[in-house]
């Protein structure tokens, strides 16, 4: 076990991101926070903020490229903060909580609404930020309201005041997610562990090599991945990093990348797609800068 320098907010020293960034690239980051509940976390940013300290707030790292190096600030993980509380067709769930867990709750309570998104990594803080969603899924659809840090005081949002859009939102960019409402419909759970046994076995192909996911944002009446096939770059490697054979939309680790060579490959893809077909193509992956 690492030595704290920190009790109360849970801080340890120099940890790498190929922990902590499901791509397992990175280099290490000064100090990495757990803070215990919501007032160690609101108390932590309000010091951070009032001291000019650099942060970053990390769900599960599904979905962040961490920069080689040393990042000299703070990492805050939110693991410590997952209540999840079922009251009759709603659920709150903190935002370090886990969105399987959540679903796993859901369905042992007989709740419609998240089962279709079975299998995605995220945590409810990010999986909010980003809207994430499969097939007929999307996070904003069964959300209700948002509870956050903003400004130094904790507001709760409705989701109708968040902006939700394809894997986005229109969160401030310093506002941290505490936590998140849903409201589900009772349905017989037989039913939804069928509706997620279907869904799981659809994603079994996905590459299990360490990846962000898909790193291009979808664009109106384009399946990205496909035009990334037809244009020949499956298996196109810079350095460690490759862009997946079974998925051309997704950029894997398949030999101890750097995440210079994912942001390489990126680029490469992007010109040639801009040269070619004359598309801007726009990341949906977090680069973390130093
Ligand atoms: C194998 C694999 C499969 C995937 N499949 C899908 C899929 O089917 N659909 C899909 O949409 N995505 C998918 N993703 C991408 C990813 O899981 C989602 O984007 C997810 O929403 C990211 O959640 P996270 O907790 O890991 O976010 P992180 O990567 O930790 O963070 C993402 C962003 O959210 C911010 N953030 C995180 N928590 C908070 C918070 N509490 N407050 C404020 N900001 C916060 C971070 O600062 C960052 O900007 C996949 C990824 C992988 C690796």
């Amino acid at each position: 076990m690492r030595k704290k320098i920190c009790d109360k907010f849970n801080i340890i020293k120099n940890v790498s991101f190929k922990t902590l960034s499901s791509i397992k690239t990175g280099g290490r980051a000064r100090y990495l926070a757990f803070p215990n509940n919501e007032e160690d976390l609101v108390t932590l940013i309000t010091y951070l903020k009032s001291h000019h300290k650099k942060y970053y707030v990390l769900g599960n790292g599904t979905n962040t490229l961490a920069p080689d190096g040393m990042y000299r600030g703070v990492i805050i993980k939110l693991t410590e903060l997952n209540t999840v509380i079922v009251n009759e067709n709603k659920i709150y769930a903190e935002a370090g909580a886990s969105l399987n867990r959540v679903i796993g709750l859901a369905l042992a309570n007989g709740l419609a609404g998240l089962e279709e998104g079975s299998g995605i990594p995220a945590s409810i803080g990010g999986g909010i930020i980003m809207n994430c969603g499969a097939y007929n899924f999307e996070m904003s659809k069964v959300l209700n309201k948002v509870r956050l840090l903003r400004d130094g005081r904790v507001i709760e949002l409705d989701k109708s005041e968040c902006g939700f859009g394809y894997r986005t939102s229109t969160f401030k960019e310093d506002d941290v997610i505490l936590g998140g409402e849903f409201i589900l419909k009772k349905e017989d759970e037989e039913k939804l562990r069928e509706r997620q046994k279907a869904v799981l076995e659809k994603r079994k192909n996905f590459p299990c090599l360490p990846s962000l996911g898909s790193v291009f944002k979808r664009k109106e009446g384009l399946i990205v991945s496909k035009m990334l096939d037809e244009m020949g770059f499956k298996g196109f490697c810079c350095g460690g990093a490759k862009v997946s054979e079974q998925h051309a939309g997704i950029i894997v680790n398949y030999q101890d990348a750097k995440s210079k060579d994912v942001l390489k490959l990126i680029n490469i893809i992007k010109n040639r797609v801009k040269n070619e077909k004359n598309i801007i193509l726009e990341e949906e992956i977090k680069i973390l800068s130093k």
